[in-house]
């Protein structure tokens, strides 16, 4: 095979990142934008020693799982890539990869639990733009800083579309200059919305180069004009640093609140432009609800693990008789006191320390527990965390809440060689169009 060759090729698969694949001579030829099921024309981009990349150049016969996309953005901003297909049709392809891996990585052939799907639009509560020079909002490109215009983003509420253009014509109208990052000047980064879906509370967030908000009397004016109420705050963000890191460590209120609350599982959630919240707050009630299912808290010592903002462990509060919440970042350990407090919860602490450190200092003062729920970043948990928990921790059941499966199927492996064997798995989509997926597991000891 070489550069610049086109095949007809059928597409066979799909990778992890949504690509379609083709198979030239037994060798896989990965193609975005294709879908399996279609025969198409393809061009070779780049061959490497045991697979290549080509482009589509045009479709021989279309898979029927296709359905038109519905956005002039598609495949340019780094977002979506399942938007070519039907959402019954990337559901299971994400049902599969969960499965796969957990089968080829974990070597536990167990059939998951039907995925909990979601709503495929619109479902985001959260989302940053960035500006460029003639006054446009938009997303960053795949793995680029270049600036794709994106008027409506499919993934985000209405409102924030029409947030991004009150505010980009307030900055035109004023002069309000865009900041540049080649030269670092200019004053406007990013527009930064949030929205608390079940009471309704928007902030909005404008990132600058800069102490003081100009004319913020007409940017309030004009958002409650559109917002009404439901704008409870206007902050700026301070990012005065030559960096690629959107937001600043310091935050000043310009109107109304520096946080809106939002209500989770019956839990009261403070967010603050700084704090983790899930993107996707219905799905993540779900996940929410499927962990509890898992970890059964009646009565039980719990000890989350990765805590965020406690938002899982303080679902459970109410039923549990104790959880010991764990996590890095000391913003998020400050929302989990504060959301504790709000929430009337007394059989709740928090401890900011890195989880393999506090796991170990608690197991050697004794403390075991009936389940330990873990809630990683990506890269899944250290080695040290998964021996602390089975050989000092002890717990009957982990309940192990995963955004990788690849990872996630790695640990299950380490897990099982600790005395802990996979019981049950269930995928949630938490990101449709996106190639994402969580997973939740029980892990049961042997
Ligand atoms: N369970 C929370 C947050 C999950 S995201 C929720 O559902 O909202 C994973 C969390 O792990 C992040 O808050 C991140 O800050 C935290 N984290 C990352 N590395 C960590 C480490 N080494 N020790 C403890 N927490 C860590």
């Amino acid at each position: 095979m070489q550069k610049n060759q086109e095949y007809i090729l059928d597409i066979v698969d799909v990778t992890a990142e949504g690509s379609g694949i083709g198979k030239v001579d037994g060798m896989a030829v990965f193609v975005p934008l294709t879908a399996v099921g279609d025969r198409a024309k393809v061009k070779i981009l780049k061959v490497k020693k045991n697979y290549a990349y080509g482009k589509l150049l045009s479709l021989v016969k279309p898979s029927k799982t296709r359905i038109d996309n519905s956005c002039p953005s598609f495949n340019q901003c780094g977002g979506c890539v399942y938007r070519h297909i039907s959402y019954e049709a990337e559901k299971l392809i994400k049902e599969n990869k969960v499965y796969e891996n957990i089968k080829r990585i974990g070597g536990v052939d167990i059939l998951p639990q039907p995925i909990i799907v979601a709503k495929p639009e619109r479902y985001r509560n959260k989302a940053q733009y960035p500006l460029s020079q003639d006054y446009s909002a938009g997303f960053y490109a795949f793995h680029s800083h270049r600036i794709i215009p994106c008027e409506d983003c499919l993934l985000q509420p209405e409102i924030f579309s029409k947030i991004t253009e009150f505010v980009t014509d307030w900055a035109k109208e004023y002069d309000i200059s865009i900041y540049d990052e080649a030269t670092h000047k200019g004053f406007l980064r990013h527009i930064y919305i949030r929205r608390a879906e079940k009471t309704n509370e928007i902030m909005v967030c404008l990132v600058v180069n800069g102490e003081i908000l100009p004319e913020s009397d007409q940017l309030v004016d004009r958002l409650l004009s559109l917002c009404g109420n439901s704008l409870k705050s206007l902050v700026i963000n301070i990012n005065r640093k030559d960096t690629n890191v959107i937001l600043g460590d310091k935050c000043k209120t310009v109107y109304g609140n520096n946080y809106i609350t939002d209500i989770l599982c019956g839990i009261k959630v403070r967010l603050s432009p700084l704090s983790f919240y899930q993107v996707n707050r219905n799905m993540a009630e779900k996940l929410y609800e499927k962990a509890r299912e898992y970890a059964n808290p009646k009565g039980k010592n719990i000890i989350d693990l990765y805590c965020g903002a406690g938002t899982i462990g303080l679902s459970m509060a109410r039923d549990a008789n104790s959880i010991i919440g764990v996590e890095i970042i000391p913003e998020a350990i400050e929302d989990a006191k504060y959301n504790t407090k709000i929430n009337g919860i007394e059989n709740a602490r928090f401890i900011c320390a890195d989880a393999t450190d506090a796991a170990k200092q608690l197991a050697s003062e004794g403390v075991t527990c009936d389940v330990v729920i873990v809630d990683p970043p990506r890269k899944g948990c250290s080695m040290e965390v998964i021996n602390t928990i089975a050989e000092g921790f002890k717990p009957k059941d982990v309940v192990y809440v995963s955004c990788d499966s690849a990872t996630l199927a790695r640990d299950i492996k380490l897990f099982s060689e600790n005395g802990y064997e996979l019981k049950e798995y269930t995928p949630c989509d938490l990101f449709p169009r996106t190639s994402h997926v969580e997973t939740v597991c029980l892990l049961s000891r042997k």
